[in-house]
C-alpha cells in the first residue's frame, strides 16, 4: 500500500510528489493523459520563478524528472473511482489496475471551457479547436479565430498569427483579462483583428467549420474561418471524485490553502480547487501544502 496516491500529474501533482518523497514516504502518481497537465500546452512560461522563459513541455518535464529522481512512482492510467474507507483508499482505473493507499491528493486539473453552442461538439476536430499549439499547423495560411480574452486566448491569437493567414480575436468585452503587454504584441500584427464586443452567436457548417456568425454592437456579422480556437477558461476536472467532496456553485473542490477536504485523509490541489488566482504557480504552492498535509494525517495514524 502506498502512504499517497496523487491524481493528476501536472505542475501540483508532480510538486506533491516531490514533497511527500523528501518526508519520507512511498507515493504513486497517476496520470491519464500526459504528464505536466494544461502547462505542458503553453508555448512560453515567463511568469514562473527562476525561468525568465521556458517552454511549457520543457517545464513539466522538468517537474516531472524532479519527482522520479525523489523516488516517486508514475503510472499512466485513468482513475475511475476511490473507494475504501479513511486511512485505506481502493484507486481504481479504467483499465482495471488497482491501487490502495493511506491518503490521496486529488491534483485532477481543469478542462477546456466550451461555449455551448448547439453544433460546437460535433465540430471539435473539424474546425472547432482548444488548442492552438496542437492544432494550429491544420491551418497554415486559413483564416481563423481565437475566442476569448485571457492570457490562453492572448497567446493563442499570437501563435496562430505566426502560420495563419489572417487571425481574428473575439471577446465578448472591450478590455482584456490577460496581460497588456501580450495585448500590446498582438495589436502590432498586421494579421490579427481585434472584434470585441461580440459575442458568438452560431457555429455554420455541418460537418467542418465554414464562417461564425457573430452579435456586434453594429449587428450581426459573418467571419469566414476555416478554425475557431476556442480559450474560454477551463472548468474543474473533479467529476468521478465529486463525492469525495464539499463543491463549490462552480464546481470547484471547497477546500482552502490548507488543501485539505471532508474527508480527513483525502486532500486537494491545483487548478480543481476553488481559489482566487489559478496559476502555475498557486498550483506548485498547493501540492507542497496538499503533500506535507497528507504526511501530517499518516503520522497521526
Ligand atoms: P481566463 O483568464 O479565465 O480567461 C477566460 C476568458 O474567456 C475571459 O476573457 C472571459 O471573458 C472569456 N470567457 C469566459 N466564458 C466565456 C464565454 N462563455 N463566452 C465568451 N467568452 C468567455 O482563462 P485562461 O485564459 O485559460 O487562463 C487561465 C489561467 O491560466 C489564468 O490565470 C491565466 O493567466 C493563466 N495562464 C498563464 C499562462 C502563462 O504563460 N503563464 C498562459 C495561459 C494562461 P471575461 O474577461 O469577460 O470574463
Amino acid at each position: 500500500m502506498y502512504d499517497v496516491v496523487i491524481v493528476g500529474g501536472g505542475p501540483a501533482g508532480l510538486t506533491a510528489a516531490t514533497y511527500v518523497r523528501r518526508a519520507g514516504k512511498s507515493v504513486l502518481v497517476i496520470e491519464k493523459d500526459g504528464f505536466g497537465g494544461q502547462i505542458a500546452w503553453s508555448p512560453r512560461v515567463e511568469n514562473f520563478p527562476g525561468f525568465v522563459s521556458i517552454s511549457g513541455a520543457e517545464l513539466g518535464d522538468k517537474f516531472l524528472q524532479q519527482a522520479m529522481e525523489q523516488g516517486a512512482d508514475v503510472e499512466l492510467e485513468e482513475v475511475s473511482e476511490i473507494s475504501g474507507d479513511c486511512g485505506h483508499r481502493i484507486i481504481k482505473c479504467l483499465s482495471g489496475a488497482e491501487f490502495e493507499a493511506k491518503t490521496v491528493i486529488i491534483a485532477a486539473g481543469a478542462k477546456p471551457r466550451m461555449l455551448g453552442l448547439q453544433n460546437e461538439e460535433a465540430l471539435v476536430g473539424n474546425g472547432v479547436c482548444f488548442c492552438a499549439v496542437c492544432d494550429g499547423i491544420f491551418y497554415k495560411d486559413k483564416p481563423v479565430a481565437v475566442a476569448g480574452g485571457g492570457n490562453s486566448a492572448l497567446q493563442d491569437a499570437m501563435l496562430l498569427s505566426e502560420k495563419c493567414s489572417k487571425v481574428y480575436l473575439i471577446h465578448r468585452r472591450d478590455s482584456f483579462r490577460g496581460e497588456a503587454k501580450l495585448v500590446e504584441a498582438l495589436r502590432k500584427k498586421d494579421n490579427v483583428e481585434f472584434v470585441l464586443n461580440a459575442t458568438i452567436e452560431a457555429l455554420n457548417g455541418d460537418t467542418e467549420l465554414k464562417s461564425v456568425t457573430l452579435n456586434t454592437p453594429d449587428g450581426k456579422r459573418e467571419l469566414n474561418i476555416d478554425g475557431l480556437f476556442v480559450a474560454i477558461g477551463h472548468k474543474p476536472d473533479i467529476g468521478a471524485f465529486s463525492s469525495l467532496m464539499a463543491l463549490d456553485a462552480s464546481g470547484y473542490a471547497d477546500s482552502d490553502e490548507g488543501c485539505t477536504t471532508v474527508s480527513p485523509d483525502i486532500f486537494v490541489a491545483g487548478d480543481c480547487r476553488r481559489k482566487k488566482v489559478h496559476q502555475l504557480t498557486t498550483a506548485v504552492a498547493d501540492g507542497a501544502s496538499a503533500a506535507l498535509a497528507a504526511c501530517e494525517y499518516i503520522d497521526s495514524l
